[in-house]
Order: structure tokens, then sequence, then C-alpha cells
């Protein structure tokens, strides 16, 4: 699979602190921040700091440090009381995933109970 990345995504503009966003925790190698449509009471998004479109992309390409970086993130963000009943990760993936914006990253949802993972099959 070729990985063509994209930098003029509205991901890698928040990194470069071109547009704002609600930070709740960066690290060295991931930033996390409110999503700006909220879907659940807790909606947040965690993001690489490095070039990565996908998850794949992110899991194929990303160094180890990067990768225990950016999971250290999502440990951090999880660990939020409003989340100790639980969550739903989801990494949306090019068409048939959904995914608007093409830097890879992962919304974490809760603060109620979320229902079915899909409503149709
Ligand atoms: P996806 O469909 O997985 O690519 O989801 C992209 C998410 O990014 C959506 O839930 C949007 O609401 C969210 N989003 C788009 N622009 C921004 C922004 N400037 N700040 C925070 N979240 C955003």
């Amino acid at each position: 699979m070729d990985f063509d990345y994209d930098s003029s995504n509205i991901f890698a503009r928040i990194l470069r602190g071109e547009i704002p966003a609600k930070v709740v925790f960066e690290n060295e190698h991931a930033l996390a921040f409110h999503d700006v449509r909220p879907q659940a009471p807790v909606h947040l998004l965690v993001i690489p700091k490095g070039p990565y479109m996908s998850l794949d992309h992110f899991a194929a390409e990303a160094t180890a440090v990067e990768q225990a970086g950016f999971l250290s993130a999502v440990a951090a963000v999880c660990g939020m009381e409003e989340l100790g009943q639980g969550f739903r990760a989801i990494a949306n993936t090019r068409t048939h995933g959904g995914q608007e914006v093409p830097h890879f990253h992962v919304h974490i949802l809760g603060g109620r109970p979320l229902g079915p993972m899909l409503s149709q099959a």
C-alpha cells in the first residue's frame, strides 16, 4: 500500500498552530483535543504528531517510539474519570471507513452507554 500524506489537512494545521484546538493532553509524539462536533458527552481525538494518514499507515511506518508516545496519550485521555465506565475507540479509515480528515486519529467516545457498534450490516 502506498501512503500519500497531504499536509494541508486540518489536523496538520492544528499541529502547526495555524488553527486552534481545545487540547486536553500533549506529549512529544501525540496531541489529544476535543472534537468540534461531539457525538457523545466525551468526544476526544488523539493524533500522532508525525505525518501519517491512517491507522494502517501509522502501524506500518511509525517508529516504535512514535507508536509508544501515541499509545501513552491514548492511555492518558482514557484515564479520565468520565470514561471510567467504558468508552469506544474508533479509527475511521479511507473511503469505506468514512474518514474525513486524512491525518490518522482515534476518536475516543464515552460518558454514556453508546449502544451497538453499527446500526446496519
Ligand atoms: P473522521 O470522519 O474520522 O475523519 O472524523 C474527523 C473528525 O474531525 C470529525 O468528527 C470532525 O467533527 C472533527 N473535526 C473536524 N475539524 C475539526 C477541528 N478543527 N477541531 C476538532 N475536530 C475537528
